[in-house]
């Protein structure tokens, strides 16, 4: 792996392990499993990341960051990542989506699944425990139902120089807001007649922390929760529970959520305390003596339960359930020797949200101690980048309006496009890398040094073919019919290991059709022929014998159809006589007789402008309309075996994958991955 660069990032998380302050020590994770159990309650610290992605689109290269940084730091440190779905927003989300957004981030080389446990989340499974919190909000004072119009609303809320006006239901009591948000849970409401919001200070500096809407109502089909609901949280009232519900220790996000992180602290501040009732601590010290006494024999052992349960007034089904779940195990290390007891555990609780008493409070604790965390969120630049625009709403216009071929065309900005582009996840990882992580403002990174990692990348692994583009016949006249050589090629002329090939050789062959002029512009060193007819330039066909052109057919328009040359036999590439003639080029080409015709596809930027996303313009209108072209070329016969991803380096041409999609042996499509220079955006 590549060494990693030192950032800021990095740098708190080693202080805070080294202070052993937010890190969760032995075992943590809701539900997440614990495996490393095994190792005993001297587990080291560790610290919990997440990559949450709203469904609602495919990921692109600035997700990329995001990911590389969630999973990176977790790896780096011996953490966990966990890939969570924040899908708190239904009418947009769908499947479709989840499954690419994996599949995406485990191309990248990250993973979810930690010793074998699958630390994969959905927001949705956390509503029960929102609404719970919300009532809680309410039932401290902290939160209210506000019926005044969206329009009101917007105007009360007073400006950046100018405070916002309490709302005329602000001060409503305890008991109506219970009601009336539970008549919003009901459906009692229609979608916009009121919100659940949080009372704060509408005269706060901070505009996010003038009573935020925290809970809204929405008639909507969730693609993990049905119907079951039709209230939802708000994503800033949303994002802390989860990360504390997941005992997420590093809540890393970008900077527009700076804002927000007052909000993110107050949240969790006011539910934290709601759950250490005195009655909860004193449920929680009962439940653990009782949990001590699994080692009691089985009589004297039930009936301290029962005493146990008589004490806290034990009396409901999950209760009890609960207690005895607990009482089979020990105190010390809760539950740690059994997953299953743990998620059933869990599962219980999860399942009594709305009857959350505080021996089951309390239970929970004991379940996990780290139960509730208090997370905390830092953050960091996005990433930008030139040439693209971002925004999912743009991409999913594009993909909508046909104006490219899919999420995954290879113009895309998203990374199922880059990938099919022929980007390594290397590639990414190291532009990535390469943009550096900052607090500071959001930079632009330019185009082309996501290309030059490509580059840089692929010259290293990508093995060396040959194909022409834009064919032109050359026939070599003094070369005898019906004989094939077999020409010896090294697959990279810098690493020995990828071996070499044959490459066959006849009288007629492609070559690229600006490999000859007869016009040719100062300085060309490649094919043509002297309109004084003195003696044309030498040229080597790469791998095989240097030529000399002699003449050349053109047709009614004047267009060379054919060139004529005469080789020198004594050339041939490797042998002693090789250096005998002096040419100044050298091209490539392939047989004609053998060559595999192929469907190139030579794709540039989908947007020339450096800022198409500041244009006044409409985007759509910005696109280049030569971003993409079909060719029909001829490629040597050795790639007919190419597979599907499989990148090389066409000489002189660039960096070329086969498709992932189309590519055959017997229609072999490659799409131009990045050329070999940077030619500004080509
Ligand atoms: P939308 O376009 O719907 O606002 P989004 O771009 O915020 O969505 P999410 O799915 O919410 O996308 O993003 C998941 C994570 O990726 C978030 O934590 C977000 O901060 C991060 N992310 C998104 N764009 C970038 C970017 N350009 N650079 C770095 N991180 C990003
Ligand atoms: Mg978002
Ligand atoms: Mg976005």
């Amino acid at each position: 792996t590549a060494p990693v660069n030192s950032n800021f990032i990095r740098t708190l998380i080693e202080e805070d392990i080294e202070k052993g302050a937010t890190v969760p020590r032995k075992w943590c994770g809701h539900p997440a499993p614990y495996s490393e159990q095994v190792k005993g309650v001297d587990d080291p610290a560790r610290i919990r990341t997440r990559f949450p992605p709203e469904p609602n689109g495919y990921l692109h290269i600035g997700h990329a960051k995001s990911i590389c940084i969630n999973f990176g730091m977790a790896r780096d440190f011996g953490g966990y990542a966990h890939m969570r779905f924040d899908d708190t927003n239904p009418g947009k989300e769908s499947p479709e989506y989840v499954e690419s957004i994996k599949e995406t981030v485990k191309w990248l080389g990250f993973s979810w699944e930690h010793n074998g446990e699958n630390d994969l989340f959905f927001a949705s499974s956390y509503f029960k425990w929102m609404y719970q919190f919300a009532e809680y909000l309410i039932r401290t004072g902290y939160a209210y139902v506000d019926e005044q119009t969206q329009d009101e609303m917007r105007a009360n809320r007073g400006t950046l120089t100018e405070p916002g006006k309490d709302s005329p239901f602000r001060n409503r009591s305890v008991e109506e807001n219970l009601r009336v948000f539970r008549e919003m849970r009901d459906g009692k409401h229609p979608e916009g007649s009121m919100v659940l919001r949080a009372k704060i200070d509408m005269a706060s500096p901070n505009v996010n922390l003038r009573d935020p809407a925290i809970y809204r109502i929405r008639f909507a089909e969730h693609q993990e929760t049905g119907n079951e609901w039709c209230i939802y949280p708000m994503y800033t009232f949303a994002h802390p529970i989860e990360d504390s519900l997941e005992n997420i220790t590093h809540s890393l996000c970008t900077l527009e959520f700076e804002d927000q992180r007052p909000f993110y602290d107050w949240a969790l501040e006011r539910i934290v305390p709601e759950l250490r009732t005195p009655q909860y601590e004193e449920a929680k010290q009962i439940l653990k003596d009782m949990a001590e006494g699994r080692d009691d024999r089985a009589d004297a052992f039930l009936a301290r339960v029962e005493e146990s349960k008589a004490k806290l007034g034990i009396t409901s089904d999950p209760e009890v359930a609960m207690a005895e779940i607990l009482a089979r195990h020990g105190a010390e290390s809760p539950l740690a020797a059994d997953a299953a007891d743990r998620k059933a555990a869990f599962a219980l609780l999860n399942d009594h949200t709305e009857n959350f008493t505080p021996v089951l409070q309390a239970a929970l604790d004991v379940v996990r101690p780290n139960f509730f965390m208090l997370s905390h969120q830092h953050e960091f630049n996005r990433l930008n980048i030139t040439n693209v625009v971002l925004s999912k709403r743009k991409l999913i216009t594009l993909v909508k309006e046909g104006l490219v071929d899919g999420w995954d065309d290879p113009r895309m900005p998203t990374l199922v496009g880059l990938r099919r582009r022929g980007y390594t996840p290397e590639s990414i990882r190291n532009f990535v890398e390469k943009s550096g992580v900052s607090k500071t403002s959001n930079s632009w990174i330019d185009y082309s040094v996501l290309e030059n990692s490509l580059r840089e990348d692929l010259d290293q692994k990508a093995a060396r073919r040959m194909a022409v583009l834009h064919p032109l016949k050359l026939v070599i006249d003094n070369y005898p019919e019906n004989q094939t050589e077999l020409m010896e090629a090294s697959n990279h002329p810098k690493n020995p290991d990828m071996g070499v090939r044959s490459i066959p050789f006849s009288r007629e062959l492609w070559i690229e059709e600006s490999d000859f002029s007869l016009d040719p512009p100062k300085g060309y060193k490649r094919l043509t022929l002297p309109k004084d007819g003195s003696p044309a330039k030498p040229v080597r066909l790469r791998a095989a014998y240097i030529i000399q052109p002699v003449s050349c057919e053109t047709d009614e328009n004047g267009r060379v159809t054919v060139v004529h040359a005469q080789y020198f036999p004594e050339t041939k590439s490797g042998s002693t006589g090789a250096d005998t003639v002096k040419a100044k080029a050298t091209i490539h080409w392939v047989d004609a007789k053998t060559a595999l015709p192929a469907e190139i596809r030579v794709y540039g930027r989908l947007f020339e402008m450096e800022h198409p996303e500041s244009s006044e313009a409409d985007y759509r209108t910005l696109l280049n309309p030569n971003s993409k072209e079909i060719l029909k070329g001829y490629v040597e016969p050795a790639l007919a075996e190419a597979k599907k991803d499989e990148k090389f380096q066409f000489e002189r041409n660039g960096y070329f994958v086969a498709d992932r999609v189309d590519f055959t042996g017997e229609h072999p499509v490659f799409n131009l991955s990045v050329t070999l220079r940077d030619s500004k955006g080509k």
